[in-house]
């Protein structure tokens, strides 16, 4: 569940999508990594029967150790190369951030290239932005422009974490409120241990 009001409808991009019910501004967390989210090991996974571990590689975030979060939004989140979201590691807290101001009815979209996967894949896309780069895939060599956008975006994100409403304040999941007390223990974000993955090496 994102932190902001969504419904789920058809989407221009591909099958349906989360739509927007607010406006959102630029450095809000819209998702973190939470108590309900299904976390699965590396050992776990590897003695998954091979349907789930399909399902999990197609909806659910691998990190670099093979571990594995099945998250509740995977499934209607879809692909843009130039996203409205990004991911965000806050002091090891897997997040999601706004890189660009969201409008009610705007669907909301992250680069699926950017996050780490063991296997190397890709798909055709039509998200239909300017930037778009038709094959996409982890692994696959993206030029330094696409790179240097995004670090520039994830940057200027950041520098506004504490400028904006926060409704991560608002949650009582026990991940939240980590990330809620290390987002009001600094005045200035400092926020310089993200996990850049899959396009962006750090
Ligand atoms: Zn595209």
């Amino acid at each position: 569940m994102y932190l902001i009001k969504t419904r789920i409808q058809e989407s221009k991009i591909h099958g349906k999508g989360y739509i927007a019910d607010e406006d959102v501004p630029i450095g809000t967390i819209i998702y973190f990594y939470g108590e309900k989210d299904k976390r699965i090991s590396k050992e776990e996974f590897d003695i998954l029967p091979q349907n789930k571990k399909e399902h999990l590689t197609e909806f659910a975030v691998e990190d670099e150790f093979g571990n594995w979060v099945e998250t509740s939004t995977g499934p209607y989140t879809n692909h843009s190369c130039d996203p409205n979201i990004m991911p965000l590691f806050i002091e090891g807290y897997y997040t999601d951030i706004v890189v660009k101001d969201i409008k009610k009815g705007d669907e909301i979209t992250i680069d699926y290239a950017q996050f780490f996967s063991s296997e190397k894949w890709t798909m055709d896309c039509n998200c239909g932005t300017k930037r778009c780069r038709k094959h996409v895939g982890f692994g696959l060599k993206t030029d330094c422009e696409a790179e240097s956008y995004y670090e520039q975006q994830i940057r200027h994100a950041v520098g506004n974490l504490n400028k904006v409403n926060q409704p991560i304040h608002d949650s009582s999941d026990k991940y939240a409120k980590q990330i809620s007390n290390i987002l009001k223990s600094c005045k200035k974000p400092t926020v310089g241990k993200y996990v850049k993955f899959g396009l962006i090496k750090s």
